[in-house]
């Protein structure tokens, strides 16, 4: 028996919700595939994937399985109890990679908030207090908690929030010598997104990230990457890390892990797990059953060869055409970015018009996203097909010719 649900519209928004976020005019109601309608029954192509979160799409029948199978099985039990999806999900990232532990937790932002306690304390058992700083880069995004926006250090995220946490530094991205005339024996961690993602889709150089793995060697500091946006086949390797060949002591997982269910997951060694002891830190959801049996899910897809070389083919077949379409319109001077993940830097006519181009994008019916108002963002579906790459693209285009002609 279904209940009769109350009509909401867009409007309901500005009515009923804290107004920290500005969504589009339409609703989504459903989604298949790289595939979504509107209220109105309207049909958009997803390019957009719920900000690099839905990694196979809507409805993944793989996914609604999983989800199903746990939903009629076990959906809670706190962490006063183990649980047998979480154990499994652990197994799968510890064999995946580098790392010998994992937390769960819910969110990208709490993974960092655990990674930036753990190297904290790390260097607290260690070395003592004075090892207590952290150095990130410039235009970094860490999250939104208190720590992940001191650590991010962009003023438009934390400003007006009373006193940041200190002891934190902040560093030009890619710059090597910066990060050795700023790193000392105070240093606890170095935190580094290896594709900054939010803020404009800007790969590390593979120089950088080895020059950064030599230096908190010789100052005993940890490397963290933070591959909340990157991680999970995004890139064409499992982890942008390997992708790169360079090894982090903590690496931070979320957005994509879940494939649209909330979890995020902080791995590390056991050497530098063990600092995190019997009631040092916790979440009450963290390592939920249903989420990590969705997890589980996610990463038998997309950790298989044929999923991860057809992510490296996608992006050739997106770049492609976004450079012949920013060729033909002027509308951008490059495309960069690695695998799924992928920015159009606008060009000096159009610098400051992304959310413009989306808009038009969105009216076309395709859904884009933006990486500060520079660059127009792509984080689709890992596994979107070919014909809606290329329809998507036809759409794109298409908005893009209609822009220019205002
Ligand atoms: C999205 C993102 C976060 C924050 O994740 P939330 O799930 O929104 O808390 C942190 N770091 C990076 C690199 C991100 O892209």
């Amino acid at each position: 028996m279904s209940v009769e649900q109350a009509p909401v519209q867009r409007a309901d928004f500005d009515q009923v919700m804290v107004p920290n976020y500005s969504p589009a005019a339409f609703i989504p109601v459903r989604g298949e595939g790289s595939r979504v309608w509107d209220q109105s029954g309207r049909e958009l192509i997803d390019f957009a994937g719920g900000i690099a979160v839905n990694a196979l799409g809507h409805c993944h029948p793989a996914l609604v399985k999983a989800l199903t199978e746990q939903a009629n099985t076990l959906w809670h039990v706190s962490n006063v109890f183990t649980n047998e999806p979480a154990l499994r999900l652990a197994h799968k990232l510890v064999d995946a990679t580098f790392a010998e532990r994992a937390f769960f937790c819910n969110s990208g932002a709490e993974s960092n908030e655990a990674a930036f306690k753990l190297a904290r304390r790390v260097a607290h058992d260690r070395f003592g207090p004075e090892k207590h700083e952290i150095i990130a880069t410039v235009n970094s995004f860490h999250g939104r908690t208190l720590f992940t926006v001191s650590v991010g250090g962009q003023p438009k995220y934390s400003d007006g929030f009373g006193p940041k946490i200190t002891g934190i530094s902040h560093v030009p991205y890619n710059d090597l010598e910066a990060l050795k005339a700023q790193i000392s024996d105070k240093t606890c961690a170095v935190v580094i997104e290896p594709i900054q993602g939010e803020s404009g889709v800007v790969p590390a150089d593979k120089a950088y990230l080895e020059g950064a793995r030599k230096l908190c060697d010789e100052y005993n500091a940890l490397l963290i990457f933070d591959e909340v946006q990157t991680g999970v086949g995004r890139t064409g390797s499992l982890y942008a890390y390997q992708h790169y060949g360079v090894t982090p002591d903590i690496l931070t997982s979320a957005k994509s892990l879940g494939g649209g269910f909330p979890i995020g997951a902080m791995l590390t060694t056991t050497d530098l797990a063990k600092h995190l002891a019997v009631g040092t830190h916790g979440t009450t959801y963290g390592g939920n059953p249903l989420a990590c049996a969705v997890a589980c899910a996610v990463l038998d897809v997309v950790n298989t060869p044929e999923t991860l070389a057809g992510i490296k083919a996608k992006h050739e077949r997106f770049k492609s055409r976004l450079e012949q379409i920013g060729q033909q319109s002027g509308l951008f001077t490059q495309v960069r970015g690695v695998g799924l993940l992928i920015g159009c830097v606008l060009s000096d006519a159009w610098k400051g018009k992304a959310k413009d181009i989306l808009n038009a994008a969105e009216k076309e019916g395709v859904m884009v996203l933006q990486a500060g108002p520079d660059v127009v963002r792509f984080a689709p579906s890992l596994v979107v097909e070919d014909a809606d790459i290329d329809e998507g693209l036809a759409r794109f285009e298409r908005a893009v010719a209609k822009l220019i002609q205002g």
